[in-house]
Order: structure tokens, then sequence, then C-alpha cells
């Protein structure tokens, strides 16, 4: 049990699912920042929900520092079939594709199913130990909300289980609070789009059957009984099963079917036929009913001049189908958006203004995500009746060609403060500016250690700045021009202090060379920096590429041997821009546009 609730705080977030729960795990790691997150549940999710992890997911994950919990603990995503009506004979379904499900070298991690409520059980722990030992205050809803003048502008009723009241007094409050969102509706916005009239059946069964692919994740269009797909789950038993039902009419509720788990049963022996499907027991199940919908802003302001307050996030401002696995994704990727923002502009860092590129940069990934889903849904509901097993089905084709979207690597940020322009990007091709950082392996100089370079990046606010040297002696030479440019006085790392030397930028060397030829003592100080009350000197951060080809991060992300590059990377991984080494004054300009209180 937390601290009790405080009349006033800092950021408040209305729900914990994935979405709450990412950016409460990331503000519990700055125990200045007052946050609290209520939830109407009375404890934790137990089971059911989403269960798709996309590999961009984890890559976030291991920025929590929980990314190999979920790869010991989840279902791996090797391969995806497909099966349609058999040829010979329609009333049974053949097997007609199987594809690698995440194309190689797309990133090092790789496609997980995991239950969401063990999803929410790892931010959890991370929220326990952070340092601000921050817990949910469950069984708390959010009844009301306005926004007003003072530090703590916004207002926020509450009632508690018991029926009583309380209220709060915020500076942000973050509405991660589902399809229903009610700050959604405080704030005014509406959730635009086609009406919930696309229902799925549900299910976490285990089951015996003969169906030989029941342990990969698999998309099977009957002739005429409608779609599964099969989602193999954690553990080796378990499979959850998505049923598609008809589409609702006009202002119809699923509720008003009153479809059972035992009809979901029987339409999966239908679709499966010839197989037998035998459910000896259901863990879990839901009839799950979602339309296609996106709300026009994920904040509350209406005017010019005014600076956001209240944000949304998650299905309170985006709902989709479950086919594509994208829920519990792209409202995590939300909250990782505005999490290290929140605490660069509370922490004085950043100007307000920067927090309207929240709702720029997650709107037109959700408007992706909505037209995407369209489109997904009319391939998977074609009718395959008179269709050949054989060739190269729409339904494959397109989920090929879609992989690095499902992958959750399409998200491309357009240029704004934060995403310089893409001037520099031919030193670095492969680290393509609006996307995330593409890690790539590394050997640290200090310990020998093969790792990936990606894995430095974690959820704690800090920029990156990656500096790749040219081959040769120029090379340290021109590491060392850098760190002094950067270290002088009114250079950007004293423009922009921090308690210590590497609190806001955090440099990284990369060198082509064979780490036996160089020496720790000829680095500059400002990548050996000694830190903490004991000056303590931090030897991680500088590595040399790998001598295989296949291996080497120069060969494989297109870096210049010749003039080496500085790839600056956001606190959410995504790459803020490709720069000449010497280029500092690009650097510093950049920064003098996003950052306050330069000295
Ligand atoms: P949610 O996970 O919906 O979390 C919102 C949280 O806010 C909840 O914990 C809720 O209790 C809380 N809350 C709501 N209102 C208030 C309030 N006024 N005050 C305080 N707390 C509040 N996706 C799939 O891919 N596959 C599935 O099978 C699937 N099944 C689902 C079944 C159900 C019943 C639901 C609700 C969703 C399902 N989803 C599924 C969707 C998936 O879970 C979501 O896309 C994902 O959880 C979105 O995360 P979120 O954090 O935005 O919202």
């Amino acid at each position: 049990v937390g601290a009790p609730l405080p009349d006033e705080v800092d950021v408040l977030i209305v729900g914990s699912g994935p979405a709450g729960l990412t950016l409460a795990a990331y503000l519990s790691g700055f125990p200045d920042i007052v946050t609290r997150v209520v939830e109407r549940r009375e404890g934790p999710l137990e089971k059911g929900q989403a269960d798709g992890i996309s590999c961009r997911s984890m890559e976030m994950f291991e920025a929590f520092g929980f990314a190999d919990t979920v790869m010991r603990q989840g279902y791996w995503v090797n391969e995806t079939v497909f099966w349609r009506p058999d040829p010979a004979d329609p009333s049974h379904i053949a097997r007609n594709g199987r594809v690698q499900d995440v194309e190689d070298g797309l990133s090092e991690m790789p496609h997980m199913i995991l239950n969401q409520a063990r999803v929410h059980d790892l931010y959890l722990d991370v929220m326990r130990r952070s340092p601000s030992r921050l817990v949910p205050d469950y069984g708390l809803t959010m009844t009301g909300l306005s926004v007003g003048e003072g530090e703590h502008p916004v207002e926020v009723t509450l009632e508690r289980a018991d029926g009583s009241p309380g209220t709060v007094r915020a500076k942000y409050v973050v509405g991660c609070d589902g399809a229903r969102s009610s700050v959604r509706q405080a704030i005014g916005r509406k959730l635009v789009g086609e009406a919930a009239n696309h229902a799925w059946g549900v299910m976490d069964v285990l089951a015996v059957t003969d169906f030989p692919d029941v342990r990969f994740k698999a998309l099977i269009q009957s002739a005429g009984e409608g779609n599964i797909l099969i989602i193999p789950r954690e553990g080796g038993y378990l499979i959850r099963l998505y049923i598609e039902i008809d589409k609702l009419k006009e202002g119809e509720r699923v509720a008003a079917r009153g479809i059972d788990v035992s009809d979901l049963i029987a339409a999966a022996g239908r679709i499966l036929k010839p197989y037998s499907f035998d459910v000896r027991h259901v863990v879990w199940w839901s009839v799950y009913e979602i339309g296609q919908r996106l709300t026009d802003k994920f904040d509350d302001v209406t005017e010019a001049g005014q600076v956001p307050r209240v944000f949304i996030a998650g299905d309170a401002c985006h709902t989709h189908s479950p086919k594509a696995g994208q829920g519990m994704n792209v409202s995590m990727g939300d909250a990782f958006n505005l999490g290290w923002k929140l605490v660069s502009v509370l922490g004085g860092r950043m100007g307000p203004e920067v927090l309207h590129s929240y709702s720029e940069e997650r709107r037109a990934v959700a408007q992706d995500l909505i037209d995407f889903d369209r489109e997904w849904a009319r391939i998977m509901s074609e009718r395959p009746a008179n269709a050949s097993a054989s060739g190269d089905p729409e339904m494959q084709r397109h989920f090929i060609e879609h992989g690095r979207y499902t992958a959750g690597m399409s998200v491309t940020y357009a240029p704004s403060v934060l995403i310089a322009g893409a001037e520099g990007q031919a030193l670095a091709p492969g680290f393509d500016v609006g996307t995330r950082f593409h890690s790539a392996p590394v050997v640290r100089l200090a310990d020998a250690k093969r790792m990936e370079l990606g894995h430095v990046l974690r959820a704690d606010a800090r920029w990156r700045l990656f500096a790749f040297a040219p081959e040769g002696e120029a090379g340290l030479r021109r590491i060392v021009d850098l760190c002094r440019a950067l270290e002088a006085p009114g250079g950007l790392i004293r423009r922009y202090p921090g308690p210590e030397v590497d609190s806001v930028f955090d440099l990284r060397a990369v060198f082509p060379a064979d780490p036996h030829t160089m020496s720790p003592s000829a680095l500059p100080g400002l990548l050996l920096p000694e830190k903490g009350r004991f000056g303590l000197v931090d030897y991680e951060k500088v590595f040399c590429a790998l001598p295989e080809p296949e291996a080497d991060i120069y060969a494989l992300r297109g870096v210049s041997r010749m003039e080496g590059a500085l790839v600056v990377v956001r606190p959410d991984q995504y790459v803020a821009g490709v720069m000449a080494l010497e280029d500092v004054a690009r650097l510093e300009g950049f920064f003098d546009k996003v950052m306050i209180g330069g000295t």
C-alpha cells in the first residue's frame, strides 16, 4: 500500500492498464515528481485482455529492465501459419502457408505473447522497486475533471469504492482509462469513426486437439463457418482463440445476442473441421466488441497559445480490433512518448510547449493503426469459399508486407523541434531520423562484453549522443575534439547541466577498431566520467565494432567509416538527428530550440 493520496500532485494518472502503468513506471523513476495512479478496479488485473507484445514493445521493456523476464516467461512467435478451405473438400481446412513471423534483422528482440495481467505485474514491480515506491490507488474512480488556474490547475473528483468522495489537484492529468474514458469525455473529446460493430469472441482454453499447428500462431479461414486466430500462450498448454462473430447491425450490442463460451467452442469446432477440438477447461473468455475509432486530439488544447494540462493515452484515444495485436503495444507507445516529456517539463529542462508534440506525434501513429486495421479487417473477413488453396493469397501477402508495421517498427515521427531534418542522414542511413534507434551489436572496450548498443537506452529521460568515430588515427582525435567542444565553457554539457556530467546528455563512443589496440587511458575525460559521491569512474561508455562483417555496426547501419557520425537519440529511443562529428553548432542549435535554462 502506498502513501495516502495527497491533495496536490504533479501528475495524476487515471487508469492502470498498459498505458497507465507504462507512464507510472516511467515517472516512478523520478522521486521529485509526485505521481499518483487511481484505478477503479479493486486490485491488479488477474487475467485476460490483450497478450501480443511486438518487437518494438520488447525494446521498450528492455529500457525498463524486464525484457528478459518476458522472453523467459512468454511464448515466442517464430512462425505464423495460414489455413484456408481445402480445394479438394472446402468443408475442411488445409494449411496453405507458413512464414517466418519477423524478418531477419528487424530487431534484436522477438515477437512475444504474454498475458496482459503479467505485463501489468512487471510494471508494478518496476514501480514498487523505484525510488518513488509507487503503488496504484485501487478502488478509486475518477468522476469529474475541470481545468482552472494556479500551479495545480486540474481539479479531479474521485469516488472511493465505499461511495465516499475525494478531490485531488494536479499539474497534469493523463487519462489512461480505456475505451470508455471519463477523462476524454471531461475534456470534450470524442472517439470518431465506425461504431462498435465488430464483435470478437476470445477464449483462453486448455484443449486436446489433433489440429497439427496448435502451437503456432495460426490464421484460419473456413469456407462458410468464419475465421479463427489461434495464439499459443505461455507455458506450453494454454491456447487463445479469437473467433470473429458476424458484423453487428447498427445500434446492436453483442450482449443482446446472449453469446456464451459454449457458442464459441462450438464455432471453433466447426471452423477447425476435419480436426477435433475438445476443450477441457476455460481459463478466461470474453466477447469483445470494438469499432475503429480515433479522437481528433490527445490533449485538452482548444485555442492557440494554450498549453496542454490534460492528456489521453491508449484505448482512450484509439480503438480497433484485436486482430493485429496492437492494442497493448500502441497504448504503451503513447505513454512512452509522453513520459519523458512530462519529466523534462516538470524538471524545468524543457518548456511546456513541447507537450504539444505528444498529440501531434501519437495521433499520426493512431491514424495509421486505424487505417491498417480497417484493411486487415477487410482481408480477414473476405469469404474464401471459391479461392484456391495454392498461390499467394491476399491474407498471407498482406501479413508479410506489413511485418514491419505489426512489429511496431514503421513509426516515423515527422520533423519538429524534437526531430531534426534529414540533413546528415547520409552519414548513417541505417539510423533513420524519426524512427526508433535500431540497435546492433558492439563490444564494450572496458571489459570485452559483447552486447547490444541499444541496450544502453534506459527509461530515464536522458538524451543519448552516440559518437561513431571514423577509421584510422583520425578517429580518436575527432572524438577528443568533439568532447572538448561539448565540455567547453558554454558548450552543450555546461549549458544544460545536471547533477552528473551525463544526467542530461549521455555521450557514448563507438570505434571501428580492434579493442585490443585501444586503451581506455587514451580516452577523453567525458568518456570516463567521475560520478556519484565517491567520484567513481564510469567505464561503460566506449564500444568497438565487432570484427565479423555480418555483425559490424558500421556495415549494418551504413555508418560512414571515413567521416563517422553523431547520432542523437531521444529519451524514448527515437533518432532525433544524424550530424557530422564536428558540426557542434548544429547540435547546439537543435538543443537550444528544445531546452530551457541554458547558461
Ligand atoms: P485499458 O487496459 O482498458 O485500461 C484502462 C484502465 O482504466 C482499466 O484498468 C480501468 O479499470 C481503468 N478505469 C476506467 N475508467 C476509470 C475511471 N473513471 N477511474 C479510474 N479508473 C478507470 N485486446 C486484445 O488485443 N485482445 C483481447 O482479447 C482483448 N480483450 C479485451 C477485453 C476487455 C474486457 C477489454 C476492456 C479490453 C480488451 N482488449 C483486448 C484491449 C486491450 O486490453 C487494450 O487495447 C489495452 O488494454 C489498452 O490499454 P489502456 O491502458 O489504454 O486501457
